[in-house]
């Protein structure tokens, strides 16, 4: 199970790892934004992505809704990760295909039954 995480910030990057990591996934490539992302996805057929919502260049919308275009990834269960006050922007995301959301902080645990409802 390949995972791919996108994040602006590192350290969000490195504890999203870290959970991941802890629950026994350790196949994962890191982003930096959305247009980082994309082009590592063509590169790569990840089984799983992780985003953030804001991100200079391209946010995590605009990456949902990209990816959703793309043949390799109609179907590539996608969690968006959030601050308590994005939760209006994830209803949006969902709309565009999102298939679970995480407000930070998460658990380990949070993180892997929020994974269970998808993979
Ligand atoms: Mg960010």
């Amino acid at each position: 199970m390949h995972f791919l995480v996108v994040d602006d910030s590192s350290t969000m990057r490195r504890i999203v790892c870290n959970t991941l990591g802890s629950i026994g996934y350790f196949e994962v490539t890191e982003a930096e934004d959305g247009v980082d992302a994309l082009k590592k996805m063509k590169e790569t057929q990840f089984d799983a992505i992780m985003t953030d919502w804001n991100m200079p260049r391209m946010n995590g919308l605009e990456l949902v809704k990209t990816a959703r275009s793309m043949e390799a990834y109609k179907h590539t269960p996608i969690i968006m990760i959030t601050t308590e006050g994005g939760k209006r922007e994830v209803i949006t995301a969902i709309k565009e295909g999102v298939n679970n959301y995480i407000i930070k902080p998460f658990t380990p645990h949070i993180l892997k039954e929020k994974l269970k409802d998808i993979i």
